[in-house]
């Protein structure tokens, strides 16, 4: 599966490695996306976009 993603704050780029290799920057971990059907916002976030594919034509 995916690794942790992390993120530098200063260049918005995205590493794998603790450390920016271009600032040397404490990287943080972004929020990785949730998935899971047990998820309430996931389930609203889907219910939230049908919608906007609809308005678009894509559905
Ligand atoms: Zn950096």
């Amino acid at each position: 599966m995916a690794k942790h993603i992390l993120k530098c704050p200063q260049c918005r780029i995205y590493t794998l490695k603790n450390l920016c290799s271009s600032c040397g920057v404490a990287t943080s971990q972004i929020k990785p996306p949730k998935y899971s059907p047990e998820d309430p916002y996931g389930d609203y976030r889907r219910k939230a976009k049908y919608p906007d594919l609809v308005a678009q034509g894509l559905l």
